[in-house]
């Protein structure tokens, strides 16, 4: 069977939701192809939805009963009468059987051929055939061998520290680094675990661990007459949890040599495969020097669009959706290799919604405030606004910054203008850390590594309290108490308690409980008769200071937020006592980081248990989340069982403590 067939697309399912649903539809708009989305309970009232031309529900919110549903999907599309389908990213992109069932289906499937996927998809698969061409890859052990003693025994081998890594990996899940051959056993339990709960396949491979390398990708695209060009690279180096966070193009400091030598490379591994679409080839750069003579290794190839095409878009003023449309049509590349050129520089943010001080944990919540101010040199991908859920069913990606100019210097500035004048609030974000990578001193300089983040994490996401915000969501919180006893035609203030007392001249000081981002804490309020000269003593004494420009306060539900310099503070009042969710912090009660579902239980009840042992593991966004015990003890009461779904601060474990942690 010929792959693609030389059709006129006229009608696209797409695959997929948020951002990249918006972003495919965009073009496909442009140029005359009709758009079906699909959507889940979750996303019913989603951006995708209203933007497509028709769209189909296709399943309850867990994307493994809608947008991996391959029959529901193939079905939607058939009934709608589309001749194509885009997969986007993620979910379905890189699922050879998903390819296979739309050609089956007699859709046109833009990507890659089912063959091509199995064979660059794959990690193991990919790296036999860049040694087969002579392609570096990184030293380690590839194999149908799984059984973990085989694995301990060729990871000594490599030499430790190793990295396991997910044969069917993507988006850093189902990737453990390990320093010490002792804790290798449980990390290939938790790799093989979130790589089978992730893409269905346990399979792993081992790397020799590069220490804080460079990651620099090359964009291929290939059409079915068998050309193949690049498009240049892109810098992905400032990574968290080994997920990109910037990515930038062109990569700073890379000289003409090296870039040879990748692009090429790319360029031929395209070619052997017979790949045709938009791919990516990435490599990582050992020591973090571009210069031409620069050691580097393919890692693996991303058969799809990635999340970050848009900084390639920018610097070569090409639309890769398009290219993918055409390729998909069997039309031959748009242009050929001496016609691509690179033109300034592009760097995108991810705007997560994540708490970089809690290592990186999922946010969830609903949106308070979600704005981003258009400007010059600013790309704004997104699809969710003010009052939209961000849920735990999906990625934490709220919007992609994509900045652009003449110079790098600019592309940064824009960047970090950008990100100053954003206001996300609700769940907690990334915003922050973002900013402030984009002044580090190391990053202006263009001197980056993939463990960058991880070294400079104190400084880029500060975990201390932010006094001004306390006090101006303190502040809004009396204002508001006030309001409401107003409306009620009350005359006593709910803080004219009898635990007050008078200071002299009317004014009353108290003690009151407050609870802020989860933890309750104790503030000294002091008041006159007239609000405005509230202070708060005991979190840094001092009256409260007018709300700074860069302040946002929004009060909401009984809280109020207060994002100042890009950082969130939630302050409220106790709820009975003590907030919903806000833990005794005594070490006794293990409790639900995020909202997940519980995939494994390591203990029973009556178990003792040491400080540090591993109680239960939640999986949510995608992740594992490890739950240790905080002392020594026994298990009292196991309050879940494995596989059940359970909500952020929800108890799991209760111990009797036989020593303080
Ligand atoms: P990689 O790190 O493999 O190169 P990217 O950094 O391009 O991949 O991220 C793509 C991965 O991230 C996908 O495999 C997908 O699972 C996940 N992902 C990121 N954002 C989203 C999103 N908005 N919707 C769905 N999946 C997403
Ligand atoms: P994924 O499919 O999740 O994108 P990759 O193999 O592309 O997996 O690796 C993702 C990131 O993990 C890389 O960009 C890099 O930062 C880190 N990484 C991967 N392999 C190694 C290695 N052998 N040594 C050091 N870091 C690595
Ligand atoms: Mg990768």
């Amino acid at each position: 069977m010929k792959w693609g067939g030389s059709l006129k697309l006229r009608k696209v399912l797409i695959a997929n939701r948020g951002e990249i649903a918006c972003r495919v539809m965009r073009t496909a708009k442009r140029l005359g192809i009709a758009t079906v989305a699909i959507y889940s309970d979750a996303d019913a009232k989603a951006l995708h939805v209203k933007e497509a031309g028709e769209a189909v529900h296709i399943g309850p919110s867990p994307a493994a009963e809608s947008y991996l549903r391959i029959d529901a999907i193939i079905a939607a599309a058939k009934a709608k009468g589309a001749d194509c389908v885009h997969p986007g990213y993620g979910f379905l992109s890189e699922n050879a059987e998903f390819a296979e069932a739309c050609a089956a289906a007699g859709l046109t499937f833009v990507g890659p051929s089912p063959g091509a996927m199995r064979e660059l998809g794959d990690k193991s698969k990919a790296k036999a055939l860049a040694e087969k061409l002579a392609i570096p890859v990184v030293p380690g052990w590839r194999g149908e061998g799984q059984e973990p003693k085989l694995l301990a025994r060729e990871a000594a081998r490599i030499g430790f520290p190793v990295m396991i890594k997910a044969a069917a990996g993507g988006g850093g899940r189902g990737m453990r680094a390990v320093t010490l051959p002792e804790d290798f056993a449980a990390a290939l339990d938790s790799a093989v675990r979130e790589a089978t709960a992730s893409f269905g396949d346990g399979r792993v491979l081992l790397e020799k661990l590069i220490a804080c390398p460079r990651h620099i990708e090359v964009q291929i695209f290939g059409d079915s007459h068998g050309n193949v060009v690049h498009m240049f690279e892109r810098d992905c180096s400032l990574q968290r949890r080994h997920q990109k966070v910037i990515e930038e193009a062109p990569a700073p400091g890379m000289s003409e040599g090296l870039r040879a030598k990748l692009t090429e490379a790319a360029v031929r591994l395209a070619k052997a495969a017979r790949y045709e679409g938009a791919g990516t080839v990435e490599f990582l750069i050992e020591g973090g020097n571009l210069a031409p003579d620069a050691t580097f290794y393919f890692i693996e190839v991303n058969t799809r669009l990635q999340v970050e095409h848009p900084v390639t878009e920018e610097v070569t003023g090409l639309d890769l959706v398009e290219w993918q449309f055409r390729v998909a049509a069997s039309e031959p590349l748009p242009r050929r290799q001496d016609a691509i050129k690179l033109s300034g520089h592009a760097i995108e943010a991810r705007l997560c919604a994540e708490d970089p001080a809690g290592s990186f944990l999922p946010s969830t919540g609903r949106l308070v405030a979600c704005d981003f101010e258009p400007m010059d040199g600013l790309r704004i991908e997104t699809a969710v606004g003010p009052g939209d859920e961000v849920t735990a069913y999906y990625d934490s990606m709220i919007a992609k910054l994509v900045a652009h100019a003449e110079t790098r210097e600019e592309a940064l500035d824009n960047l970090a203008r950008a990100l100053d004048r954003s206001r996300v609030m609700g769940p907690k974000t990334n915003a922050r850390l973002l900013e402030g990578l984009t002044s580090e001193e190391s990053v202006r300089k263009g001197v980056v590594d993939t463990g960058l983040i991880g070294r400079r994490i104190e400084h880029l996401a500060p975990s201390g309290l932010d006094r001004h915000a306390i006090r101006l969501g303190v502040h809004r919180l009396l204002e508001q108490a006030a309001g409401t006893v107003a409306k009620a035609g009350q005359t006593r203030l709910p803080w004219q308690s009898d635990d007050s007392f008078e200071l002299g001249s009317g004014r009353r000081r108290q003690a009151r409980e407050i609870v802020v981002d989860g933890t309750v804490m104790t503030a000294e309020i002091v008041w006159g008769l007239t609000g405005p000269e509230i202070a708060i003593r005991g979190l840094g004494g001092d009256a409260l200071c007018a709300p700074a420009g860069d302040t946002h306060i929004v009060a909401d539900d009984g809280r109020v937020l207060v994002l100042h310099d890009l950082r969130q503070t939630i302050v409220a009042w106790p709820v009975h006592g003590r907030a919903a969710g806000a833990s005794a912090d005594d070490g006794r009660s293990v409790i639900a980081p995020i909202t997940g579902r519980v995939a494994k239980v390591l203990v029973a009840s009556g178990d003792r248990v040491k400080k540090a042992d591993v109680i239960a593991i939640v999986e949510a966004m995608k992740m594992e989340h490890v739950l240790h015990a905080r002392c020594s003890g026994v298990i009292r009461r196991l309050a879940v069982q494995e596989g059940q779904q359970v909500a952020q601060g929800v108890l799991i474990a209760e111990l009797d403590i036989e020593e303080a942690p």
